[in-house]
């Protein structure tokens, strides 16, 4: 016989998304609340990381800002009452982080309305557009775990009121009665593959993303590329910097579906990385340098895709969703080619970094020796870079169109002189020759690296769970990573995974399941 679990509200996954909502049912006084997490332990398998979140202060220049910022982000097509609700609960995260879970924030970056959505580099943790209110840097534990602190206290307070946590038991499967179109229950199993029934008036989806799931990444569309090693979990050469074994794996997606939920597109989220081994410290914090290569990922400096040609005004580089977008979406096999030849490393070498593009570094980090560590890479087995003395050499070793390349290299090297770049406008100032001359030639393959997948799930501004028709289903919501195309704009192109955007739609899934629950809505 299967085990039974009888409660309010039950809550699939626990991550910020899920830990908002059930600090949200809680505080609305609904406390039979169970937890189902399917990783051994909270925080989410990529909450762990964030070192930084952003909150849009409560007040009304601040809060139309936002709004007005994220609604033309979306082109208007996210939920824009969501919109408006997600800012409005940013606002309370400073006082729940700071206050409540009495975590330090060593350093805030205050910023005026009027600038919301112009910053272009590393932000809260993403970039352009996302940039809408004070930036909260937070102390936590190891490495840039900081949230880690966050998600165990929160997970701590919870308990003290009354939730349930059930580790390592994913539910699988979503109840939805045929009569009445109400979602009444829920299937999970425990570590020993037991079944659970869960029976709930209110079901919260908030399983984050789907990048543990190579095939269902192939079969959504997220991955269409010919080096797929890149995006398998636990490779050494792994570019989407979740942790090993995460539970990453698309069950909430694939459940909701099941009962009739509207799916949304998919996308992977942020930061371009040049593939292991020898450029990431790994596995447990995978977005730390183990060499210097991935600064020059950061600096607007050529690329090209494999056709040889730009695609891309290379002042964008350091904002990485715009980057992992374009290459996710407008490049062959999801990749381009950075060039760059002996005066430009050389530049590195004796100037650093540009002024504007230190990201996790200190600017005016200078670059010793890159030729070294490019070869140390190399010996390591990574396949992603190398540097000859020609062009024909590094685009037989690369695979570039070496016509299409020299091409572009013409244009490319004359707007260096005239100043002038006719086809993506970009400031003279970045445009570094690449000529052979120089002496040699370096070349880095960059992939649409992030940190998860985003969306899969439509929500509405009560983060209700939407069918195809757009109307709510009853007893069903989501929040987080997963509901972010109603959110960002449908698929979340160019948009991030972010606790402003995450715990808040969680936090809005449990105050709307509050009320259903209570018979207020
Ligand atoms: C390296 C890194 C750095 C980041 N830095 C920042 C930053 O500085 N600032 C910022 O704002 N954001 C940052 N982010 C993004 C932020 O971490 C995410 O947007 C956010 O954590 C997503 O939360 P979530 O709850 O939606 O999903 P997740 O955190 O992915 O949580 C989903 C949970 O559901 C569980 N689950 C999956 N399937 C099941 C199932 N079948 N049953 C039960 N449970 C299941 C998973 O194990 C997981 O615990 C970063 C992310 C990464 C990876």
């Amino acid at each position: 016989m299967s085990k039974k679990v009888d409660v309010d509200v039950a809550i699939m996954g626990s991550g910020v998304a899920g830990l908002g909502a059930a600090y949200k049912l809680v505080n609305a006084g609904v406390t039979n609340v169970a937890i189902f997490e399917k990783y051994p332990a909270q925080g989410g398998a990529v909450s762990n990381c964030p070192m930084c979140f952003c909150a849009t202060p409560d007040t009304p220049e601040a809060q139309k800002s936002a709004f007005d910022v994220l609604a033309r982000f979306s082109n208007y097509t996210a939920n824009l009452g969501l919109v408006s609700k997600v800012v409005k609960y940013s606002s309370e995260l400073p006082d729940l982080v700071l206050n409540k879970l009495n975590i330090q924030a060593p350093m805030v970056v205050n910023r005026e309305p009027a600038d919301y959505g112009n910053q272009r580099g590393y932000t809260m943790g993403h970039a352009n557009g996302l940039d809408v209110g004070d930036i909260y840097f937070i102390n936590g534990r190891g490495q840039g775990h900081a949230f880690a602190l966050v998600c165990l206290r929160l997970r701590r307070m919870l308990e003290k009121e009354g939730v349930q946590f059930y580790f390592r038991t994913p539910i699988k499967k979503i109840i939805r009665d045929s009569a009445s179109g109400k979602v009444t229950g829920a299937i999970a199993y425990d570590e020993d593959g037991e079944e659970i029934d869960i029976s709930c008036k209110a079901l919260i989806v908030a399983s984050g993303g789907i990048s543990s799931n190579m095939e269902m990444m192939k079969e959504e569309g997220v991955l269409h590329t010919k080096f797929e090693d890149v995006y398998r979990d636990g490779s050494g050469a792994q570019v989407i910097v979740m942790f090993p074994d995460s539970c990453q794996d698309g069950d909430g997606q694939k459940a909701v579906w099941e009962v009739g939920g509207k799916k949304t597109g998919i996308v992977i989220s942020a930061c371009p990385q040049v593939p292991n081994p020898g450029v990431l410290v790994g596995p447990n914090t995978p977005w730390l340098g183990a060499s210097q290569i991935q600064l020059f990922a950061d600096c607007p400096y050529l690329r090209v895709n494999e056709l040889g040609k730009r695609f891309i005004n290379e002042e964008m580089a350091n904002n990485h969703t715009a980057i992992s977008s374009s290459l996710s979406l407008n490049c062959p096999n999801m990749c381009c080619y950075l060039i760059f030849d002996e005066d430009t490393a050389d530049f590195m070498n004796k100037h650093g970094v540009e002024e504007g593009y230190a990201y996790f570094i200190f600017a005016g980090a200078t670059v010793q020796n890159i030729r070294d560590q490019i070869d140390h890479a190399i010996a390591l087995g990574n396949k992603h870079m190398c540097h000859f003395d020609t062009i024909h050499e590094v685009c037989e070793y690369m695979g570039i169109d070496e016509a299409g390349l020299k091409k572009t290299l013409e244009k490319y090297n004359k707007a260096a002189v005239t100043g002038i770049d006719e086809e993506f406008k970009k400031n003279p100032k970045y445009i570094k020759p690449v000529k052979e001359e120089s002496g040699h030639i370096y070349c880095f393959r960059l992939f649409a690296g992030g940190y998860d997948t985003m969306g899969g799930l439509a929500i509405d501004d009560n983060a209700n769970v939407v069918d195809a028709e757009d109307y709510p289903i009853e007893g069903l919501y989501a929040g987080g990573d997963i509901a972010t195309a109603s959110l960002y704009g449908n698929p979340p192109a160019n948009a991030g995974g972010t606790v402003f955007g995450s715990m808040t739609t969680g936090m809005i899934a449990g105050d709307s399941a509050a009320a259903y629950v209570k018979g207020e809505a």
